[in-house]
């Protein structure tokens, strides 16, 4: 199997038989034996660390909004930085599946959480897909054992959805690259050491106009700017940084290479989607397991409210689309780990189908609540509030949309033998008249 920057293994389906006496631990996904014993090992501690430590901690730092260094310093003992980082470079050796398996259990509990350690993937992804291997040994086994946290800085004010229209530029002088200009929203700033910043390098070129270079915390010219007071995700800082004649070694330049940042970004975003789209299931699946223990307990004229049939149509609809998330995100993380040509399509349709998912089912939970799903008192409000952003980061649902369209498209050359079963308002024969002319040919 194709792993990021990793060693092949057997597909894990490989010899597949269901054990009849298995149930799942706590009965939350009957579909356990479909993981693998390391997915299991991974997503069981990610579990374990969302009750223990995140549940509780969840309120406070949603109020206080600040970063949770005590619970990335459980994340960091538990080892599961080092779940998308191969072997070689001082993680586990797994994939898109094990983060997405780890960012769904921490959502869970607390969505700002599930942001907190999926955005070290995405800020790392590109030194994986792309990285010397001196720049993979230089920063990877430090983000692997959770040592160092990483950003990705590629949005800027003028450049939000049309990322190619960035203008933060870098200019080589003698042994350095020289970087000016701000970058806006990058999760994790502040906090991380590391950046994986895309400029300008090549102003007069269309196609590789952009590049990736490395940034390091304390590099001169490198500041952290405004911090966002936001609707959600309120743990984890987002900020501006600048770059005012910020010099850094040449060797930062990703993969050594000029020129290719805007390709790296997009390869980036691809494998990063399938955990926005898990962030927004986790979500959805922590906010439906509270509406249905609340709906048991709160009782109505008399009985519980889960003894009313609107009250159950909405848990019904609500697990179900969260399951139908759940296998779509479960599909594209492992399409991104076998190295699947349709990864991009995939990785698209699980965050737009998982992410605007999510959206419904916090909304949903916060009715089955009433009144009190409205209040501060109650955990549930901040799940619809975390839910909104997973359909605008990492490319809003919207671009997503032509994202699946375009391959859509592009897809439509393989189905050409269709065509003559369709008849196009300006074509000469209807079925009818094909299906006379083939058998009058035949009669002939
Ligand atoms: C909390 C937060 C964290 C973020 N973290 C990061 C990060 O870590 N790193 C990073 O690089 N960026 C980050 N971002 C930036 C994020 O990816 C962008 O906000 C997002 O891509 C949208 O860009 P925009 O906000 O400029 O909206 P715009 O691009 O201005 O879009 C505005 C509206 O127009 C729509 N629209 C735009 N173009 C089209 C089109 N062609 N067709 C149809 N509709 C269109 C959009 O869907 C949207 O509804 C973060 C943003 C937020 C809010």
């Amino acid at each position: 199997m194709h792993r990021l920057g990793g060693t092949g293994r057997a597909p894990i389906l490989a010899g597949f038989r269901w054990r009849s006496d298995a149930t799942s631990a706590d009965g939350r996904c009957p579909l356990d034996q479909l993981f693998t014993a390391e997915n299991l090992h991974w997503r069981d501690k990610a579990r374990d660390i969302a009750d223990r430590i995140v549940r509780p901690l969840a309120a406070k730092y949603d109020r206080e909004q600040e970063y949770p260094w005590e619970i990335r310093d459980a994340l960091a003992e538990a080892g599961l930085f080092g779940v998308w980082i191969p072997k070689e470079f001082g993680g586990h050796g797994g994939g898109v599946m094990d983060l997405c398996l780890v960012v769904e259990e921490l959502s869970r509990a607390c969505g700002g959480v599930g942001v907190l350690f999926a955005v070290n993937a995405l800020g790392s992804f590109p030194i994986l897909l792309a990285g010397t291997d001196e720049q993979k040994a230089a920063y990877l086994p430090s983000i692997a054992n959770g040592e160092k946290l990483i950003a990705f800085g590629l949005s800027e004010r003028p450049a939000g959805s049309d990322a190619s229209g960035l203008l933060t530029n870098a200019v080589e002088d003698g042994d350095h690259w020289v970087l000016n200009g701000s970058k806006k929203w990058t999760t994790n700033g502040g906090a991380a050491d590391i950046y994986s910043i895309f400029a300008v390098t090549d102003p007069a070129s269309k196609s590789r106009r952009i590049s990736a270079i490395i940034v390091e915390k304390g590099d001169p010219g490198f500041e952290i700017g405004r911090k966002e007071d936001k609707m959600g995700i309120r743990c984890v800082p987002v900020v501006e940084l600048h770059f005012d004649n910020c010099r850094v070694p040449k060797n930062r330049l990703l993969g050594g290479r000029a020129g290719l940042g805007f390709k790296h970004a997009m390869m980036t975003l691809d494998r990063a989607r399938p955990g926005v789209a898990a962030q927004a299931m986790g979500l959805a699946a922590g906010a439906l397991e509270l509406a249905t223990v609340y709906a048991t307990q709160r009782k109505q004229f008399g009985a519980p409210i889960s003894s009313f049939q609107m009250i159950q149509q909405l848990l019904a609809d609500m697990a179900s689309n969260v399951e139908a998330g759940r296998q779509l995100v479960y599909a594209a993380a492992r399409a991104c780990d076998a190295g699947a040509p349709e990864l991009t399509k995939m990785a698209a349709m699980s965050k737009l189908f998982a992410t605007d998912m999510a959206m419904r089912v916090t909304t949903d939970a916060v009715q089955v609540f009433g009144g009190y799903g409205f209040m501060k008192d109650y955990p549930i409000e901040k799940f619809m509030r975390d839910a909104k952003i997973t359909q605008i980061y990492e490319g809003t649902n919207q671009v997503q949309r032509l994202v699946i369209a375009r391959n859509l498209i592009k897809e439509a050359g393989r189905l050409d033998h269709l065509a003559a079963f369709i008849p196009l308002p300006d074509h000469p024969n209807t079925l009818e008249d094909l299906a006379r002319a083939e058998r009058a040919s035949a009669d002939a």
